[in-house]
Order: C-alpha cells, then sequence, then structure tokens
C-alpha cells in the first residue's frame, strides 16, 4: 500500500495564554506551535504508524523548520514540501474569547502556504501514493486547487482512496466555479469528515438524513460525522450506522481535534481496523489532542492512545 498523501497547507500558529477579544494590546502568548489543518490530519497519521507524506510549502525560515522537523520526528515523508525562498511560511496568532469562539490574525495569503505548485517531486509521490487526504476549503486557493485537483484524478486512476474533510462554513458563498468544483470533489470521496454544518453544506440540503442521503446519491463511499463532545457517528451506504460516544476530558484548546480525529480514523482503517475499532481510536486522538495547547501538540502514538483508552471513561 502507497503512503497516505496530504496536500494543503502548513502554518505555525501562535496562541494568546489570557482569554479576551483580539490581538490590540500586547499580551503574553505561546508558540509558534507546528500547524495548518492538513498537517495536523497527516502528523497524527504517522505518530500512529501509517505511511504518511505531506505536499505543501513553507519559507526558508524558522517557522518552516518548526514544520518540518515535527513532521519528520512523527514520521512523515517531507520530501514533497517545497521551500520557497521568496516568501515567508504561513502563519495564524490565535486568542479564545470568552464563550469559546476565537479570534485570528492571519498571514497566509501572502505566504509560502498559498503559493505551492506542482513540482516532479509531488508527481512522483503522487504516482505512489496509496490515498490522498484533502480539505475542500483549499479549492478556494488557486496554486493548491491546481495541486489537489491532478493529484485526485491521478491517485482514483490508479485505484487508491480519496478522504475529503469539507471544512467549509455554513455561510461561506464560493464563487458558482468553486462550488462546481467542491461539489465534484465531495462526490469523489471514499471517505467524507464533516461537522454536522459540513454535512449539510457539503450536500446543499438540511436535515441531517436527508444530507446523509443525499451525499450518498452524489457517490460518498463512507461518512464519519464529528460532534464535539457529543461523539462522532459512522454512516455506511447500506444504511449502517456505529456511534461512537466522545471521552470525558478537560478541553484546553479545541484546535485541531477534527483533523486529528480524521488522521487516526483514516489510519486505522488502512492497518486494517473495523470502522467500530477506527472509530474508537478517532474519538481518543481528538479527546486528547483538546486536552493540550497547541493545535497538534496532543496527537498521540498508538501506545499513547491505547493508554488514554483504557484510562478515561466515555460519555454516555
Ligand atoms: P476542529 O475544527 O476544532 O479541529 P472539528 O470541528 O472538525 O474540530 P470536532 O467535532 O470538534 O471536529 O472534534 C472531532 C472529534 O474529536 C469529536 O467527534 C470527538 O470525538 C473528539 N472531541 C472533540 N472535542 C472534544 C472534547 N471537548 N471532549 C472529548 N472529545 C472531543
Amino acid at each position: 500500500l502507497g503512503p497516505t498523501v496530504c496536500v494543503g497547507e502548513i502554518l505555525v500558529e501562535i496562541v494568546a495564554t489570557t482569554v479576551g477579544d483580539g490581538f490590540l494590546e500586547a499580551q503574553p502568548l505561546v508558540g509558534p506551535f507546528a500547524s495548518g489543518a492538513p498537517a495536523i490530519f497527516i502528523s497524527q497519521c504517522g505518530r500512529l504508524g501509517g505511511k504518511a507524506a505531506m505536499v505543501g510549502a513553507v519559507g526558508d525560515d524558522d517557522f518552516g523548520r518548526v514544520n518540518t522537523d515535527r513532521l519528520k520526528r512523527d514520521g512523515v515523508d517531507v520530501s514533497a514540501i517545497s521551500i520557497d525562498a521568496d516568501y515567508p511560511t504561513g502563519s495564524a496568532f490565535v486568542r479564545y474569547r470568552a464563550d469559546g469562539s476565537r479570534d485570528f490574525v492571519y498571514n497566509i495569503a501572502t505566504s509560502a502556504a498559498a503559493r505551492f505548485g506542482w513540482s516532479q517531486t509531488v508527481g512522483d509521490l503522487i504516482d505512489r501514493s496509496g490515498h490522498l487526504h484533502v480539505m475542500g476549503s483549499a479549492l478556494s486557493v488557486p496554486s493548491a486547487r491546481e495541486v489537489i485537483e491532478k493529484a485526485v484524478d491521478i491517485v482514483r486512476a490508479r485505484g487508491g482512496t480519496l478522504s475529503v474533510d469539507p471544512n467549509i462554513r455554513r455561510e461561506l458563498k464560493l464563487d458558482e466555479d468553486t462550488e462546481r468544483r467542491f461539489s465534484k470533489l465531495v462526490a469523489a470521496a471514499d471517505l467524507l469528515l464533516p461537522t454536522g454544518e459540513e454535512l449539510e453544506r457539503a450536500a446543499g440540503v438540511e436535515g441531517e438524513a436527508e444530507a446523509i442521503r443525499r451525499l450518498f446519491e452524489m457517490g460518498v463511499k463512507e461518512i464519519v460525522l464529528k460532534r464535539g463532545v457529543n461523539g462522532a457517528t459512522y454512516f455506511g451506504r447500506q444504511g449502517d450506522r456505529i456511534d461512537a460516544p466522545a471521552f470525558v476530558v478537560q478541553e484546553v484548546d479545541p484546535t485541531g481535534a477534527g483533523d486529528c480525529f480524521g488522521g487516526a480514523y483514516l489510519t486505522c482503517r488502512r492497518l486494517g481496523m473495523s470502522q467500530k475499532q477506527a472509530l474508537t481510536y478517532a474519538s481518543a486522538a481528538g479527546a486528547r489532542n483538546v486536552m493540550v495547547l497547541g493545535p497538534m501538540e496532543g496527537a498521540g502514538t498508538r501506545q499513547e492512545l491505547d493508554a488514554f483508552i483504557a484510562s478515561t471513561e466515555r460519555r454516555r
């Protein structure tokens, strides 16, 4: 089996340690932490012992090295992460408000993350990959879109599989062309990993049952719905369904839960586990990651997740 390849943005995240509104005043910060949703996903794949590789770009700077060093330590092949000599690594500053919502300052549009393209190295990696994971939201970045669509076509033509995290908020309006590309990407997914809001957005209809029905009609093969503290649910095309309650933990930083969850689910399935077993590891990976500050600092190894599962209660 070829590696799981993830395509998308690589960032560092810097987190305010006090709760409040925005960044208009000087305040204590922690980081830089390796970040970017696709990078978090692939980090979790690597930590669990799956063959994993990342496609994206960083600048020739310390923020870039924070990411490539981290992914290498996780066992991820970083040879197709290009180093942009002209643009810096993307970054995001995050501060939590008292109600749990977040204020961001992004430096992405003018960073290496928004500029990576197809290359011989990327092509060689995609040619030997077994599975591709992408974010629907990346389709609105022209350079990422080109790489993703080409990679999807190649991987599917050679019998590889595709997972898609829609990562698109309900109210986000895409232009007609991007909307069409988004629907096409969703329809091609062997595994779709949405939240409730993204499920309806991807299906274009309201109501969970109706959205699930519509997505299967579009061509999606399996859906794993992420419900935060309310757990997760697997839906199969034959009407089969498995509910996985969340683990009971103290949430410190929710960022990255969905990506750790997805990376763990996919990796466990690719390692031959049942949907139920994969859901348990995925729920553990998501829960463990919210217990610590930093978007992927809680991503666990197989041993760490086994210990977590053995010692942590699940919600009823
Ligand atoms: P994010 O965008 O923050 O990365 P998401 O919205 O894509 O995450 P969530 O549903 O928040 O995805 O989290 C994915 C999974 O992780 C959940 O289905 C659940 O199993 C687990 N999880 C998330 N938050 C918690 C929590 N506070 N306690 C326990 N488990 C959690």
